[in-house]
């Protein structure tokens, strides 16, 4: 919804200023689904805007429901034809959390992501990217009644936490994602709280200490995947900038500033970073950062997207958290959602 967009409307049409804010509460916090549906609006007022605006910046394709109910993804198309993912998770009953793009593609080039190999078409603007959210709260409370677990309402039925881990690097469209956290965290918009939002980066220095400054309290996910510069060179291309030496200090400065714990995500692939060397490698570089209860590894089980790669067994995650653990590394294995409709981390490609 283009919030600027709506105030010149309703400047043209000569509306009072109050009109603005029942707007914007039906939008965004009510989640209706059209502007008809805002029975505090006349109808000859409803009418109008429903021919004049849009609600949302782009039509939904198709929406996937995995047999579990526990994962959603839809396909959408924006209006100048180019097709974006978005996932909504249920890892726990009742708690929904929104799986946001920022880019249509992505130009980091990460060897085991399928957006990766879409290459890079172009930024989101920051309405396309909040608009996601809206959606799935206008989803869900359309379809409450569908999922088990959020069969109570729409008070219970709402997206609790937003996370930039859909298509994209978030650091790479900075301009536009610090606009749509504003806009996902102003209370007469969306209202989120900033601990409910996470950006999720492939491991850009300069960023992670941007956001520092000026999100402190968002939260900060760094898909790290690789101990070592060699492997993490022959993976992730944004190494042979920022290797992990600048990791390394920029989450030295990222702590001196916020004090917050921060995730690194870890995938497990077979034969390739599943090692008990490999796990030592991570014990070190985490102890090297200082501030070790602040980090958290999360092992993530691989997601087919390319015949290079196999994912470890689960013998081998769990000897490799074994592993980690002795070195007194905070690490969790993460439960795979969404795999089945190809809406897992890594598998998200447009189709
Ligand atoms: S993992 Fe993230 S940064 Fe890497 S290619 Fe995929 S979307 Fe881009």
């Amino acid at each position: 919804m283009n919030i600027k967009k709506l105030q010149q409307f309703l400047e043209e049409n000569n509306l009072p200023k109050f009109r603005l804010g029942q707007i914007q509460k039906a939008i965004f916090m009510d989640g209706v689904s059209s502007f008809s549906e805002i029975t505090t609006l006349s109808k000859n007022l409803r009418e109008k805007i429903e021919k004049e605006m849009q609600l949302l910046s782009f039509e939904v394709e198709k929406v996937l429901v995995a047999e579990d109910g526990q994962s959603i993804k839809a396909l959408l198309k924006l209006f100048d034809g180019n097709l974006i993912e978005t996932v909504l998770i249920s890892p726990k009953p009742g708690i929904w959390s929104a799986c946001i793009s920022c880019q249509v593609g992505c130009a980091m080039g990460c060897r085991f992501c399928a957006t990766g190999k879409m290459g890079f078409k172009r930024d989101l603007t920051d309405e396309e990217i909040t608009d996601q959210v809206l959606f799935w709260r206008q989803y869900l409370k359309k379809n409450s009644k569908l999922f088990g677990n959020c069969n109570l309402g729409f008070e219970n039925c709402d997206v609790k936490n937003i996370v930039y881990m859909g298509m994209g690097e978030p650091f790479n469209n900075w301009k536009e994602v610090s606009e749509s956290i504003k806009i996902l965290t102003d209370e007469k918009l969306f209202g989120f709280g900033s601990r409910s939002i996470s950006v999720s980066t492939s491991g850009i220095a300069d960023g992670i200490e941007r956001m520092a400054n000026e999100f402190p309290q968002v939260n900060l996910a760094i898909s790290l995947h690789f101990a070592s510069d060699e492997k993490r060179d022959r993976f992730m291309p944004v190494n042979k900038k920022d290797n992990l030496e600048k990791l390394r200090n920029a989450l030295k400065k990222y702590f001196q500033i916020t004090k917050r714990k921060v995730f690194l995500e870890y995938i497990m692939l077979d034969g390739i970073n599943d090692a008990a060397l490999d796990a030592k490698l991570l014990a070190d570089f985490i102890h090297s950062i200082g501030n070790t209860h602040l980090l958290h590894i999360n092992l993530i089980r691989y997601n087919m997207t390319s015949e290079e790669l196999k994912p470890s067994s689960k013998t081998r995650t769990q000897l490799f958290k074994q592993e980690l653990e002795k070195y007194n590394v905070n690490t969790t294995i993460r439960k795979s959602l969404g795999e089945e409709i190809k809406a897992a981390c890594g598998q998200l490609a447009g189709e």
